[in-house]
């Protein structure tokens, strides 16, 4: 590939009236190494077409199916380089194994497919394929998130004892699914989205930030997903406790029933020494506490945070970065790491983007807090 070129991207889902879909075209292009070219942006051949338009990519390419756009791109000499899947669950693992089959590389959202089963297909796919595959655990491209990584990594905070991980929106707390709203209806079947409800659509969330901070994983569960909304059909609130392989154990609030909240994203890691704290919603600011020490606010673009959270911010201190932003770190490594192999560098994915074993980890831990709820009992991972 020609280094002065940017990576063409098709995205699959995004349609109009979508939320996330647009927030990918966004992060992607931010950086200025991708752009958006072609897409499948709805079931509906009309709607996709409408997208196109509103994304001012060439009509050709704004296609009535991803399999459509799949075969045409696969002809054209200024085809895509990867897939971006931004649809209901249910949709990932087909798109993303059609993909990888047609030599596509993938940048998927979360969970990475609908159910366990699933995943364990996916993954087979992705090692077959051996191109690299992306899965948007947002969180993990903030660069605060990276600096309590880089924190827990260097073991100044001592052995991780404790972990409080909290992740509580209120959006759903009424029936929003049977308005026909369109996030909510989807996301309200398990035919579209899979057996966890909260537990997958945010729960899956904040395991991966319990993980990917810590370094530890999850060995074992017990968890109490219960539906509060009456005539729901999935789980709207849950609670499990943790158990790592550290010795450390955590607990882990996800819902989608908590009134007056936005995207309460928090987490708090102990040590022995001291311990951290991160809320997604004050995103720039990571306090540090200290047994017998002061406290200490850590700001987003200091010239002492780690390397790693250096690397990951653009603006000077007291600009704040956001969601957006953190997204498209994400894409920043998917682009260099899709460089590079194109340039012929083998394991080219940087290491900080999650990936298809993230998936797998996420998707299990969906179907373990299930089981583990329904039989009230503590479930090995
Ligand atoms: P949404 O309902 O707003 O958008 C889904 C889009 O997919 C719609 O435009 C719909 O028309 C399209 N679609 C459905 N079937 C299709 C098909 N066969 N072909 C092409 N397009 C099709 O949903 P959303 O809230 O944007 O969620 C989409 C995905 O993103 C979900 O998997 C969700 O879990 C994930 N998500 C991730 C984050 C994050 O922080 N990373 C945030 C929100 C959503």
């Amino acid at each position: 590939m020609s280094e002065s070129r940017k990576l063409r991207m098709g995205m699959v889902g995004g349609g109009p009236g979508a939320f996330i879909g647009p927030v990918h075209k966004m992060a992607a292009e931010l950086d200025g190494q991708i752009e958006m070219v072609a897409g499948a942006f709805s079931q509906s051949a009309e709607r996709s077409r409408a997208a196109g338009e509103h994304f001012k990519i060439d009509p050709h390419r704004a296609y009535a199916g991803y399999a459509e756009m799949l075969k045409a791109e696969r002809e054209r000499p200024d085809a895509i380089d990867f897939v971006v899947i931004a649809t209901p669950n249910h949709l990932h693992l087909p798109v993303a194994a059609a993909a990888l089959d047609a030599g596509f590389a993938v940048m998927s959202d979360k969970p990475a497919t609908a159910t366990y089963d699933e995943v364990l297909e996916l993954e087979a796919v992705v090692k077959n394929a051996g191109l690299p595959y992306g899965l948007t655990h947002t969180y993990a491209g903030y660069s605060l998130v990276r600096e309590a990584r880089a924190l827990c990594a260097s073991g100044a905070l001592g052995a991780t004892r404790k972990v409080a991980v909290e992740y509580l929106q209120g959006w759903l707390s009424s029936p929003l699914e049977a308005t026909g709203q369109k996030q909510a209806a989807w996301r309200s079947d398990p035919a579209l989205n899979g057996p966890g409800g909260c537990i997958g659509d945010i729960g899956t969330h904040a395991f991966h930030l319990v993980e990917y901070v810590t370094g530890a994983r999850v060995t074992s569960l017990n968890a109490a997903l219960r539906t509060v909304v009456p005539g729901r059909r999935l789980d709207d609130d849950c609670n499990a406790l943790l158990r790592m392989e550290n010795g450390a154990t955590g607990t882990l609030m996800a819902s989608q029933v908590a009134a007056g909240e936005g995207n309460g994203l928090r987490l708090r890691v102990y040590g022995e020494k001291g311990s951290i704290e991160w809320h997604q919603e004050d995103p720039n600011r990571l306090r540090v506490k200290w047994e017998g020490g002061p406290e200490e606010v850590r700001y987003a673009a200091g010239g002492y945070l780690s390397a790693g959270a250096r690397a990951v911010t653009r603006l000077p201190g007291g600009h704040p970065e956001g969601y957006i932003e953190a997204f498209a770190v994400l894409y920043r490594e998917f682009a260099e790491g899709l460089t590079a192999l194109k340039a012929g560098k083998k394991d080219s994915m940087p290491e900080t983007l999650p990936g298809i074993v993230a998936g797998v980890r996420g998707m299990r831990f969906i179907e373990r807090a299930i089981e583990s709820s329904r039989t009230e009992k503590w479930v090995e991972f």
